[in-house]
């Protein structure tokens, strides 16, 4: 802990006495104006009435029914799960609909790990029973075993190379020490990167499987105390997930751009899904803990490893081939499974067509009670506020629908088929709203795309914190201590109170913003967490390590119901065109800086940059008529709506058309965080001279769309 954090926890300790867990809405400011309103006064008055509705004790109870059985895609506790939300979005007055699908998912049927030394004897055979002293819900016989979502099939042995955490550098560090990946086994530690790069990349490289191991460096016993003592991973926790190559397309595999309803023909499905194209790896991928790893790193021989490649067991690593073999046999029951989607709606007074969606995964990998079931339990919660709304006979000028998608863990499934098929008619959705690890931790952050970045701020200021202030005070206090487990933002840059992070990928928002260009937000409120997709995300690690008084619930459903609230009745769209503009023009000088360092010098950036300097000229102009909205505020609206869009390419980006978006995608090598300008900046990550200019062409183009769009403002 250094000087700062100290002080921080200090205040805390201050704010804390006496003041848990419950507080009034003292703490809350009203503000007396919000952009996009011409007089905020009644919209103020309503969000008074709506933060006073969700409830903790009751968000509790519903995280308690929600975590109670483990809940895979496609099971039918999952089903379950679906009918209860479904019965309480009703209960609450939405038009409510469970949307079915047929989607093809891998469950187990056997997944082997065997180690050998030279001579032949078992080092070790695995997976281990994932097990700690005391956790109530270890037991259940229908906890699936490990493995990895989109994983092969086969039998193969090998030799074993590690391979750090798989990220693109890593595999060319190997290249460079002249270690061949042919037939081989590569195990990387699970972080940095999003996991089905690691096998892609392991793939291209000739090797034959991969082992997904978690390195108790990155979330075990070098972090904190383990699991029943601390939140941190026990030794045979495991890390399942999906493997799927999410950076082609998201969604069911042989549907890619098509939705998987029920009725559609086989013939329509695709079936080459482990090609160039297609977004499943034909090699094998098995998840580890680190109880399972440790005899094979341990035996392993060959090279020691160098900087930064070292993990926290305790023997010194090497990158191997030699000293160990191992045995891996993945047998894979791909079927076409039905998931559930639950839909519900509250159609607008005034502009029914414009839709505002806020959205959460609902299936988990066992019982997920962070991993989504926090996320949904604050969704339920946010429900209860707007149905008490509802009740005294308020109705949003938009229309406002609730979604609790399935499928996520899976490959963002049950959102991206659903995008699919609503097509063109999301070209009026304003906003999609995303919530998914909603607590693990006190402490708040968003990501955004640029135009909702301060929107988001916004709503923060108007929400009180359990701990005292608004969430937004914390936010910044937060900050400015510097706390570690922010998740994925980086510290304020400068002239900001708070950052607000970029959209990668990872979650539901994914098919909204990359695919169909709906503007979109994801929050969460974060803290130490070391069980992620593990059988301990239960309902006694999240009580006694996130949110034992379950206000974090309560503060993610008031910040999600007042997000879809104020997006909802705003006068005028509250996008701030203008720092969107900013963010671009930054991403255009900082291209064109990679593009000089990596020999690219030739590179004619001053179409692009024009084309940004009209953008910039344009948003100003829009914010201020967004912000004294008067006259035709429909024109205006569509307008500003239209410029998201505007930014999509119909051709989307060189080897992935699915994603569309011309500024922000997921990294093909990094899958969770966001690449900007991803068509430029690829190419030049790629020395691609020819393609870096054809792709400079498009985002001009794009950026001249959204010019030309916005200037029809007035
Ligand atoms: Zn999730």
């Amino acid at each position: 802990m250094n000087l700062r954090t100290a002080f921080a926890a200090f205040l805390v300790a201050t704010f804390l006495i006496g003041g848990m867990p419950t507080r009034p809405l003292a703490a809350q400011v009203s503000p007396k104006s919000s952009f996009g309103y011409a007089d905020f006064s009644d919209e103020a008055k309503l969000e008074e009435k709506f933060l006073a509705v969700p409830d903790a004790k009751l968000a509790g109870e519903e995280l308690k029914t929600l975590t109670a059985e483990p809940h895979l895609a496609a099971t039918p506790e999952d089903h379950r799960t679906a009918e209860y939300v479904a019965r309480k979005f009703r209960a609450a007055g939405l038009e409510t609909q469970i949307v079915p699908y047929r989607v093809l998912l891998n469950w187990p049927k056997v997944v082997r790990v065997e180690a050998y030394d030279p001579a032949g004897h078992l080092l070790m055979s695995g997976p281990t029973r994932e097990h700690v002293e005391g956790d109530p819900q270890q037991d259940d016989p229908r906890i699936v075993m490990p493995f990895n979502g989109s994983s092969g099939s086969g039998d193969v042995t090998g030799e074993v190379v590690y391979a750090n955490y798989g990220r693109f550098d890593d595999f060319n560090e190997l290249a460079a020490q002249h270690i061949d990946l042919h037939g081989k086994i590569v195990i990387c530690r699970y972080g940095s990167n999003f996991r089905g790069v690691k096998v892609y990349l392991a793939e291209q490289r000739g090797a034959i499987g991969v082992l997904l191991y978690s390195d108790p460096q990155d979330d075990g016993y070098y972090k904190g105390d383990p699991y029943p003592i601390g939140p941190w991973r026990p030794e045979t926790a495991v890390q399942r997930g999906s493997v799927q190559y999410l950076f082609r397309y998201a969604g069911d595999p042989e549907t890619p751009g098509v939705a998987s309803t029920v009725d559609l023909p086989d013939s329509a499905r695709i079936k080459n899904y482990e090609g160039p194209n297609g977004n499943q790896p034909h090699i094998i991928s098995i998840p580890l803990s680190y109880h399972d790893a440790t005899p094979i790193l341990q035996a392993l021989k060959g090279p020691g490893v160098g900087q930064g490649w070292q993990g926290a067991l305790p023997f010194r690593y090497h990158i191997g081939p030699g000293g160990v073999k191992v045995h891996l046999v993945s047998q894979q029951d791909y079927q076409r499974r039905i998931i559930w989607d639950v839909v519900g709606k509250i159609e607008g007074s005034l502009d029914p067509d414009s839709w505002v969606i806020v959205g959460n995964h609902r299936d988990a990998w066992v019982y997920g009670a962070v991993d989504p079931s926090s996320g949904t339990a604050a969704m339920l919660e946010a429900v209860h506020g707007v149905g008490a709304l509802l009740r005294q006979g308020w109705r949003p000028k938009r229309t406002i629908l609730f979604c609790s998608w399935d499928a996520e863990e899976e490959g963002l499934i049950g959102s991206t088929e659903w995008v699919e098929q609503q097509g063109q008619v999301l070209d009026h959705a304003v906003a999609y709203f995303n919530v998914d690890v909603a607590v693990s931790g006190p402490d708040f952050s968003a990501s955004a795309v640029p135009s909702l970045k301060e929107f988001i701020r916004d709503v923060t200021r108007s929400v009180p914190s359990p701990v005292a202030g608004t969430v937004f005070q914390q936010w910044r206090l937060n900050r400015s201590a510097g706390n570690e487990h922010r998740g994925s933002n980086a510290p304020p840059i400068e002239g900001e109170e708070v950052h607000v992070g970029d959209l990668g990928s990872g979650s539901d928002f994914t098919p909204f913003l990359q695919h169909a260009g709906v503007p979109s937000t994801d929050v969460s409120s974060t803290g130490p967490y070391g069980v992620y997709h593990s059988t301990f995300d239960d309902f006694a690690w999240y009580t006694q390590n996130a949110d034992p008084h379950f206000v974090y619930l309560q503060e993610m459903a008031r910040v999600l119901g007042l997000e879809a609230l104020r997006m909802a009745d705003a006068d005028v769209l509250p996008y701030d065109y203008a720092a969107y503009a900013r963010e671009i023009s930054a991403y255009v000088e900082d291209a064109k800086r990679r593009a000089g360092d990596a020999g690219l010098g030739s590179l004619d950036f001053a179409p692009a940059e024009s084309a940004a300097a009209r953008l910039t000229a344009a948003a100003q102009r829009a914010y201020a008529l967004e912000s004294a909205p008067s006259g035709n505020l429909a024109k205006l609206n569509l307008v500003l709506r239209q410029t998201e869009t505007a930014l999509l390419s119909e051709t989307g980006l060189p080897h992935r058309p699915w994603y569309r978006h011309t500024i922000y995608a997921p990294g093909e090598f990094t899958g969770y965080s966001a690449v900007v300008i991803p068509g430029v900046n690829e190419a030049i990550d790629a020395h691609d001279l020819t393609r870096a200019a054809q792709q400079l062409a498009v985002l001009t183009q794009a950026l001249d769309r959204a010019a030309q769009t916005l200037e029809g403002a007035r």
